[in-house]
């Protein structure tokens, strides 16, 4: 079984539990309408994100993982 790259929990396709899951999906959905309305590339997006203070746990967990790999842009 593999385990998410986050918190350890059982994950599914793409190494991330289902919360962490779909906190990446919600991610890369609201990207999709700031880069269409701002022109925003998506490491200016993530650090946006990161530091509204609205953007939940789950999604700030996420931002970090992404920031950690190699090479951010292959994670969108
Ligand atoms: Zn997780």
């Amino acid at each position: 079984m593999t385990i998410c790259g986050i918190c350890g929990r059982d994950a599914l396709e793409d190494e991330l539990c289902r919360y962490h899951h779909e906190a990446s999906n919600n991610l890369k959905v609201a990207y999709e309408g700031w880069n269409e309305a701002t022109g925003i590339n998506w490491e200016e997006y993530l650090d946006r994100i990161s530091q509204i203070e609205e953007t939940g746990r789950w999604v700030i967990d996420v931002i970090e993982y992404i920031m950690t790999q190699d090479d951010p842009l292959t994670k969108m």
